[in-house]
Order: C-alpha cells, then sequence, then structure tokens
C-alpha cells in the first residue's frame, strides 16, 4: 500500500481511506497479519497490522531494500484502442515493470477520447496502476501521463536515449530489426520509449514522422500481435534480457 508521508511515524504508520476497506473488507486482514507499506521517499516496509478499525494502525517491522524496479526507465506510448485494451495494457504493464505510460492519439484509433472521457478514463486508468503496483510489490506507481498527439510525442523526444517504434511491417519483413539485437544495446539507467499502434496499425505518414525523429523500427517476432498484447511481450523481453 502506498501512504502519504505524513502518516508514517518513526515505529508506525497509518493507513486511511479506501485502502482500510480493501485491508479489512476484500483482503479479511487482522490484528498480526502483516503487508506491505511503501513509503515515498524510503520505499517499501514490512508491517504487521497492530489494530484494524476505521483506520489500520501497523507497526513497521523492516525496511525492505530489495529493487523490484527494471533497470531502465520504460515509457509505454499506447494508442486508444477500443474497450478496456488500455486498462489492459497499463495494468498488465505495470505488473511487468513499466514506469510511464503515455495515451496515444492516432490517426487510425476507432476509440476517440473527448475531454470528460479523457478525464474519466485517465483517472480510472491510474486507480487501475496504484493497485496493480500494489499487487505485484513495486516500490512505485507508474505515472499515467496526459493523452498526447504525434506532435507532442515527437516534441519531448530529446529525454530518451532509446526511442523505438514497435512496427507491424517488420513483423511481415526481413529480420532486420529484431527486438534482441535493440535491447543489445540497452544500457542500466537508459530511458526507453516505445510507441505501439492502434488496432489498424500506423499510417506510414505518422512511421515516417517517427522514423525521421529518430525511432527506431522494431520487430517483435513474425506474428502480428493484437495491440493490447504487443507492450506485454516487449516488457517481458526487457525483463528476460535485463534481469536475474
Ligand atoms: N488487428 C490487430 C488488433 O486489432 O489488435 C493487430 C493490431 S497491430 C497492427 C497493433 C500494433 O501492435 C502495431 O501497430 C504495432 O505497434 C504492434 N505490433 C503487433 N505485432 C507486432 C510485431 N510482430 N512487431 C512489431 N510490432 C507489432
Amino acid at each position: 500500500y502506498f501512504i502519504d508521508q505524513a502518516n508514517w511515524e518513526e515505529d508506525r504508520v497509518v493507513i486511511k481511506g479506501d485502502d482500510v476497506h480493501h485491508i479489512v473488507k476484500v483482503m479479511r486482514m487482522k490484528k498480526e497479519d502483516s503487508l506491505i507499506c511503501v513509503h515515498p521517499e524510503r520505499g517499501p516496509a514490512l508491517c504487521e497490522i497492530v489494530a484494524a478499525e476505521q483506520e489500520v494502525l501497523c507497526s513497521i517491522i523492516d525496511w525492505l531494500d530489495e529493487n523490484k524496479e527494471l533497470p531502465v526507465e520504460v515509457t509505454i506510448v499506447q494508442s486508444l484502442g477500443k474497450g478496456d485494451k488500455l486498462e489492459q495494457v497499463v495494468q498488465k504493464g505495470t505488473e511487468l515493470g513499466a514506469d510511464f505510460f503515455i495515451p496515444f492519439d492516432a490517426e487510425r484509433s476507432v476509440a476517440k477520447w473527448d475531454a470528460k472521457k479523457a478525464n474519466k478514463k485517465l483517472t480510472r486508468l491510474k486507480k487501475i496502476a496504484k493497485e496493480a503496483s500494489e499487487q505485484s510489490e513495486r516500490a512505485k506507481v507508474p505515472s499515467v501521463l496526459d493523452v498526447m498527439t504525434l506532435s507532442e510525442i515527437i516534441e519531448q523526444n530529446d529525454s530518451y536515449d532509446v526511442k523505438l517504434i514497435a512496427h507491424e511491417n517488420e513483423a511481415r519483413s526481413v529480420r532486420s530489426h529484431s527486438l534482441s539485437s535493440r535491447l543489445h544495446v540497452i544500457k542500466d539507467n537508459q530511458r526507453v520509449i516505445i510507441i505501439f499502434g492502434p488496432e489498424g496499425g500506423f499510417t506510414p505518414g505518422e512511421a515516417d514522422k517517427l522514423f525521421a525523429s529518430g525511432f527506431l523500427p522494431v520487430r517483435l517476432g513474425p506474428r502480428i500481435l493484437r495491440m493490447e498484447t504487443a507492450p506485454l511481450y516487449f516488457l517481458s523481453s526487457l525483463s528476460y534480457q535485463l534481469e536475474e
């Protein structure tokens, strides 16, 4: 559980709000059960419940320093898709270690978000990211940023060391841009951004603009993956390649 700084004391922590309902009613935890609370600066601590009523009072047993984060910082740019596809990407992508999610309004995105829908969707995606972080015992909650257009993504592209475009044409063409060859050059602490197309893929114009601003095409195997599968393939491969 991610707990605000104000609720931490020397040797105890007080959990308030929605988390109390989750701990008491959903997880059915009680006195002497243990759970992990995450301090915004010190990271995760193993805690034991002392009292569980309107608030849950825990004593801190031990600070945990095992690193659960990927050795690189990963930004997933995910085209808007039908139904709950973005929710799936944020939930599973958080479990797999992504740091940032940027919803992308692609030309072929069938799903369109007006301001009201974007607001509702982003609130939900942030909640999903928090819950998925808690369930996978991560020390941070990935950020879900506002919806961006292609030019907004290109404008901020200087902040990344490695820029990739998962391009469906790579799945059909010669095997020159394999993921393993791209992952080989990634070093610890680098910032990686990768962009995924919608159900209908990228338009040639979008792909050309991305190539022109330094995004390198990458192939995620020979099969065409669904838009919600592709980022999970990428994150799993990154973990396999870079983590113990
Ligand atoms: N029609 C399916 C759907 O409705 O989800 C497939 C969509 S595929 C065109 C969506 C995106 O996934 C592509 O734009 C690309 O970013 C990524 N993708 C899927 N398979 C890929 C592959 N083998 N290599 C690289 N990227 C891939």
